[in-house]
């Protein structure tokens, strides 16, 4: 029997969007078992904290095919990606990829990556046509001017970034 295959997927997931949610369920038919990773990312000011957007995740995967606990972790990180892909005896990284946008940024990073460690691979996934276009930045920024982003994200995360954003327009500054 051959071992089973362990993939990570990383990210910020700020916030979680449905592009995010149909890469990872793509994501559970290329491997065995599926670590998503939570990238503390604090460069980027996140608009919710690394304990939230855990909590996101987990609640959304729980509610796709494959998306139990004994297929899919969701785990916080802070560290090199590949020192978390070691950790976790994952031998794949799975990478989602819009349009050419991504390209560039994918290619560096696939790139220095397998320089850091030959023995893992980065996998490409496509989002379906329906998600291709969504970003977690434009979310955001549709949010922020009262537009309907229902059809970006799953029920559970607009009503967060709904919250959100009341609480940040009533205390400017933070998340911008
Ligand atoms: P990062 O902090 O690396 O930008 P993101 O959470 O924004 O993390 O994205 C994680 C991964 O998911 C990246 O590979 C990104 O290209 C991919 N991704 C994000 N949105 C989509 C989408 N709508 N379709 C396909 N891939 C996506």
């Amino acid at each position: 029997m051959t071992e089973p295959r362990t993939g990570v997927y990383p990210g910020t997931f700020d916030p979680l969007t449905n592009g995010h949610l149909d890469i990872i369920s793509r994501a559970t038919r290329v491997v065995d078992r599926l670590v998503v990773g939570v990238a503390v990312n604090a460069g980027k000011e996140p608009l919710f904290t690394l304990e939230e957007r855990v909590a996101m995740v987990e609640d959304e995967v729980a509610a796709i095919p494959n998306g139990d606990g004994s297929r899919v972790r969701v785990v916080a990180f802070d560290t090199l990606l590949m020192d978390f892909v070691g950790e976790v005896g994952a031998s794949v990284i799975i990478r989602g990829l819009r349009a050419v946008s991504d390209f560039e940024y994918e290619f560096q990073m696939a790139g220095m990556n397998s320089r850091l460690n030959p023995l893992v691979e980065t996998v490409f996934l496509m989002a379906s046509d329906r998600y291709q276009f969504i970003a977690s930045r434009f979310v955001k920024e549709i949010g922020r001017l009262g537009g309907d982003i229902s059809h970006f994200v799953a029920p559970k995360v607009e009503t967060r970034i709904v919250e959100r954003l009341a609480h940040a327009r009533a205390a400017p500054g933070k998340g911008d």
